[in-house]
């Protein structure tokens, strides 16, 4: 890992400085883009029930179905007002393709009326929020002893926690204490000891909050697990284990919060997503609200990108994120933020004076960061050369796509995109590529 940030430097993205000027500049909200793709299922296993049918028209924060079925199922929203123009098998930014539903808008915004917490019918808190689409963990909500809400970034291109915080600070405080209050239990906000601008919110927040105490840490979560062991953050207080403390622990967002004060006092179902968009193909680098179901294109050209010259596109940021195959995959729930930089692979980039893929110069820094002990090199260079049987043999469908080996690659070989486009051509799925530059037969 060693070549983490000499990487960043070679490829002239120093993201720390995108990062400030996010920091000091005030979130925007996107307009209602003119379609979304609203997935119903977080993999294409999950059980999930849909209440549209193509041609209906449908209201923003209407239901439309829910992810999961019985207990635990959470509802899903439209996120905008319009008609539903298709019903079927999506693409999904981190496992290709889901049920979805495709709303076109109507550009009315016309919004379906939900009420309060207290003027619901529901009285169940926790069903209440299910209702109203707030991710949780549901079935394990009650048996939870500790809310970690996790301020910490580990994508240092992004900052949307950290501006969520300084932003929306009176509903980071509601929607603590509702959860606290509900569940009868405590919540520790971590935070990174650096993180100092959001310090000060947060203590005075745990000031006014019972049972809501800061917890510093020196790195980011996941990084920081070992340290909350050690400071026994993590460690239950009537069983005193670890490990049982640690299935008695929920971690959630900043964002999230919002959410359940927003669906308490507002009645807002969770339609908005919270985040950060970076990357050399962005003008305007910034943290933003966008419906969910906005197609990437969309975000991508409302923050000043120019979509023609964008290739590299990941959902997540540069250390963790899913690189993506098409810009026409919607924001999800899980997505915290993009990074989206100029042109970086294949044949059409070859012409582009941004191109700069070079030959692989056999470091072995793919190998060394291979959470899956494989030989990312030699699969890719057999994909490419559609030698797909061989680069099976060589464990192609043992790639977790965590996408660390691209990362680390200093010649920016698409190497996570080569692996990807060989599952899809083994399973007979390739017409659900889109870009031309990632099929190889042109080689
Ligand atoms: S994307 Fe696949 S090949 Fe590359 S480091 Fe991750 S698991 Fe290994
Ligand atoms: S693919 Fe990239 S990281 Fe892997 S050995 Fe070649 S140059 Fe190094």
């Amino acid at each position: 890992m060693d070549g983490l940030i000499p990487t960043f430097k070679r490829r002239g993205h120093i993201p720390p400085i995108e990062n400030e000027q996010m920091l000091n500049s005030h979130s925007t909200v996107m307009p209602v883009p003119d379609r979304v793709i609203i997935p119903l299922q977080d993999t294409p296993e999950d059980p999930y029930k849909v209440f549209v049918r193509v041609g209906d028209k449908v209201k923003t924060g209407q239901e439309i179905g829910t992810i999961g079925k019985g207990i635990g199922s959470l509802s899903v929203h439209a996120t905008v007002s319009g008609e539903v123009i298709t019903v079927g098998e999506m693409f999904h930014p981190l496992v290709q393709h889901v049920a979805s539903v495709e709303i076109k808008s109507d550009g009315l915004d016309k919004s379906e009326v939900h009420q309060c917490f207290k003027g619901s019918r529901i009285i169940d808190f926790f069903d209440f929020l299910r209702k109203m689409g707030v991710p949780l963990g549901y079935r394990n909500i009650r048996g939870i002893s500790t809310f970690i809400i996790n301020t910490t970034e580990f994508e240092f291109c992004f900052n949307s926690r950290e501006r969520i915080i300084l932003e929306q600070d009176k509903k980071i405080a509601e929607g603590v204490r509702l959860l606290i209050s509900a569940a009868g239990r405590k919540a520790v906000f971590l935070v990174e000891k650096r993180q100092k601008n959001i310090h000060k919110v947060l203590k005075n927040i745990c000031a006014v909050i019972t049972n809501t105490e800061i917890k510093l840490v020196s790195k980011p979560y996941p990084d920081t697990i070992h340290e909350l062991l050690r400071q026994k953050t993590l460690i239950d207080e009537k069983t005193g284990k670890d490990k049982k403390s640690y299935n008695k622990t929920m971690f959630i967002l900043p964002d999230v919060l919002v959410a359940i004060h927003d669906a308490c006092y507002l009645g807002l179902p969770f339609i908005n997503e919270f985040l950060s968009i970076v990357g050399s193909a962005v003008r305007t680098p910034q943290n933003v609200w966008v419906r969910m179901g906005t197609l990437l294109a969309d975000v991508i050209k409302y923050a000043g990108g120019n979509i023609e010259n964008t290739r590299r596109v990941t959902i997540g940021g540069a250390l963790m994120g899913r690189p993506q195959f098409s810009l026409e995959v919607p924001v999800i729930r899980k997505t915290r933020g993009i990074y989206a930089a100029i042109a970086l692979t294949f044949q059409e980039e070859r012409k582009s004076r941004f191109y700069r893929r070079g030959p692989c110069v056999r470091c072995g820094k793919c190998v060394d960061v291979c959470p899956s002990s494989l030989v990312p090199n030699d699969i890719a260079v057999r994909v490419e050369h559609r030698r797909f049987e061989e680069a099976a043999e060589l464990g192609l469908f043992s790639c977790l796509e965590c996408g660390l080996c691209y990362y680390v690659c200093p010649s920016i070989i698409p190497l996570v995109e080569l692996i990807k486009l060989g599952k899809l051509e083994l399973k007979g799925r390739n017409s659900l590529l889109i870009f031309n530059s990632y099929k190889t037969h042109s080689y």
